[in-house]
């Protein structure tokens, strides 16, 4: 621990990193950090970044596979105590990175700002979110964002302006290390409306979608004018399994696990077996979307 020497309150090694993620499966972080505050963030970025170690940021990994081998370095988790707080000025909401996205969505709607109910189901956090522009058919998180506060590898922090901020189909040009705190520009709009229409994205969601299994949402991108889950689909692939992993019979681009002896290596075999299925059939390389550390 001699890298992170006088920090043990917030740093764990050789942490079970793949039950914290919502597919429940994989290996073990290195050092597993949570700090509190941006200061301790700091500390630990400038300590990594003098000895070499790898850093990277977790959010409430519901968008990552871990392998079953473990992740060499640090893995960083903002901790919601420090950074989650949500706040509301006129249009204006502020959130930290920590915040999950369904106390974003409620505490929106409540203020009567329209704008993120399309987030409604999502199971990650705000700065997981604004990284890779989380969202889908009703509208994504990146049309939302003003401003977002981030820190680099070394410690120093800035802001990044909306005019200079680029938001694609799960992806965005933040890069710096981590996000620390996001402000979305939302639209006034009476919170019934606002309800009726989580309702009516919630509903759909749950008749398509397995949102109480362990998965990490869809496990490939749709590619360019066609559909990931529709493609696996028709290769009849629904239902088919690998050790504790499984195709979901609800939504065919849903990998989900199962049991208590299931590995990341069985996901990987699947989404393998997918790729190569999809590929025979329809002459396309399926692209993951989910992401596989290390
Ligand atoms: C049931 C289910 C449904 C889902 N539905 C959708 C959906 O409809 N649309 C969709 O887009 N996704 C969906 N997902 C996937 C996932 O919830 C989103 O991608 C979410 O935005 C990931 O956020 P996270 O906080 O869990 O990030 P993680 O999975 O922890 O990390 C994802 C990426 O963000 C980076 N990151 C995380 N926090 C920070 C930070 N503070 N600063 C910088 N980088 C950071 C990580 O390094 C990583 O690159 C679903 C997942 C599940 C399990």
């Amino acid at each position: 621990m001699s890298v992170f020497k006088g920090l043990e309150e917030i740093v764990q090694r050789d942490f079970p990193l793949g039950q914290a993620t919502t597919f429940g499966v994989g290996g073990k972080a290195e050092y597993f950090i949570r700090p509190r505050t941006e200061e301790e963030l700091r500390e630990v970025l400038v300590r990594a970044d003098k000895a070499g170690v790898a850093v990277r940021a977790m959010g409430r990994g519901s968008n990552l596979l871990v392998r079953d081998e473990g992740v060499p370095g640090a893995v960083v988790q903002l901790q919601p105590a420090g950074f989650s707080r949500i706040e509301v000025e006129d249009d204006l909401l502020r959130a930290g990175a920590a915040a999950p996205l369904h106390k974003v969505v409620a505490d929106a709607a409540r203020a009567g700002l329209s704008g993120v109910e399309c987030l409604v189901g999502i199971p990650g956090s705000v700065g997981g979110a604004v990284r890779m522009n989380a969202g889908g058919t009703y509208g994504d998180i990146g049309q939302t964002v003003e401003r977002v506060k981030v820190m680099d590898a070394r410690g120093q922090t800035f802001h990044r302006e909306r005019e200079d901020l680029l938001f694609g189909y799960r992806t965005s040009n933040i890069t710096a290390r981590f996000i620390l705190e996001a402000e979305l520009r939302l639209l006034p709009d009476s919170p019934r409306s606002i309800a009726a229409r989580m309702k009516k994205i919630w509903i759909a969601k749950k008749n398509t979608q397995p949102m109480n299994a362990a998965s990490a949402g869809c496990v490939f991108r749709n590619p360019r004018g066609l559909a990931a889950g529709a493609m696996i689909d028709q290769c009849g692939l629904k239902g088919a399994s690998v050790g504790g992993a499984a195709v979901s019979r609800k939504h065919a681009n849903y990998i989900i696990v199962k049991g208590a002896g299931a590995k990341a290596a069985d996901v990987l075999a699947l989404v393998d077996r997918m790729q190569k299925t999809v590929k025979e059939r329809f002459g396309v390389m399926l692209e993951p979307e989910i992401e596989i550390w290390p």
